[in-house]
Formats: structure tokens, sequence, C-alpha cells
């Protein structure tokens, strides 16, 4: 099964091991031809403003855009969650997401400088999942999303991974916990 990890900036090995990991073959995206014959895609973590621009100017947004509402399944992880979300909230205020394919308002760097990387039990499917967040985005669902994975109650319980039919967003960063399963439950995704 090919699986495609979008690699114009950010985070893009990391994803490439797990997914071969797990028996996929690896695709580096960086143009919209790299799309065919994907059954799903990873959007990696780094900078989303970064990301953006690039998508934009490679024509990459419009053609993951098509492709996502035609099937294929899409893994957004922190910057690349970010692209998915239809409202950001940052310091040039309430913008629309590059990709504005998930019913969510991401809110940029959301848990500030001090707190801007962390280390935190994710409750997901009622076992403890290791959630590493780097300067992370903090969700809020405005559409119909499932929340699969949130903070822990005695942190108010934010939801953290969200789905959306084949649409998976993470707001920490599952490639860097050494726990192969929400890439494998993304996996099944893509196989049907
Ligand atoms: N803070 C970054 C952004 O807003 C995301 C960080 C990350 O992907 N680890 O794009």
């Amino acid at each position: 099964m090919k699986i495609g990890v979008l690699a114009l900036q950010g985070a893009i090995q990391d994803h490439e091991r797990v997914l071969r990991r797990l028996g996929a073959v690896t695709v580096q995206v960086r143009h919209p031809s790299d799309l065919e014959g994907l059954r799903g895609l990873i959007l990696p973590g780094g900078e989303s403003t970064v990301m953006a621009m690039y998508l934009r100017e490679y024509g990459l947004d419009s053609a993951i855009r098509a492709r996502v509402v035609d099937g294929l399944s899409v893994f957004g992880v922190c910057a690349g969650a970010i692209l998915l979300c239809t409202e950001v909230e940052g310091p040039e205020g309430v913008v629309s997401g590059a990709l504005a394919l998930l019913g969510v308002r991401a809110i940029r760097n959301a848990y500030g400088r001090q707190l801007s990387s962390f280390e935190e039990p994710v409750d997901f499917e009622g076992s403890p999942f290791p959630g590493i967040y780097i300067r992370a985005p903090r969700f809020i669902p405005i559409g119909s999303t499932e929340v699969l994975g949130r903070r822990p109650p005695a942190r108010g319980g934010e939801p953290v991974l969200l789905r959306q039919a084949g649409i998976l967003a993470a707001s920490f960063h599952p490639e860097l916990s050494g726990n192969d399963g929400i890439h494998r439950m993304f996996l099944q995704s893509c196989k049907s």
C-alpha cells in the first residue's frame, strides 16, 4: 500500500520510518503528480505558515483537497493538522486553513512559551498513549468531528486527536512516541 508523506518542510523521516515498519511503501509528496496511486497521505509537523505557502506555490492545496474529497485518507500532525482545519487562529487573527477540510478551529501555539513542548499521556481508546507536544495547537471542534483522544481530565480533557470520515488530526506527535498504534489505525482507514 502506497502512503504519501508531504515533504515540503518539517518532520518527514520519522513518519516514513513508522509507515515502513508497518509494511507500507512511502512516497515523498512535493508535486501534485506525486499523489497518483496513493491510498493515504500524512501531513507532518513543522511550521504551518511555511507549509501553507509552499502548498499554494506548488498547486498542492487544490490537488490534495480534491483527492481527500474523493476519499483519500489523510492524517495531519500538529502543523499538518493546522493545514486541515477550516479556521486557524494566530497572531494575524482568524484565517482559513490552507486545506480547510476539517470542522475545527485550531489555535496555534496555544500552550504558551514555557509549555510550548511537553509530554503527557493521551487518553486513547481507554489506555494511555505517550503524547509529545511541540508548540502544539489547541483544537476547538466546530463541526461534527469524533474525539478519539483527549488530554487528562485534570488538564481539562481537551480533544487532541480528532477524526472526521477519512481525516485524522493529532495535536501531538505519535511518530516520536515509539508507539505505532495511531499510525496503525490510520493505515486501517486507508485500506477501506
Ligand atoms: N507551532 C507550529 C505551527 O503553528 C506547529 C508545531 C509543530 O508542528 N510541531 O505551525
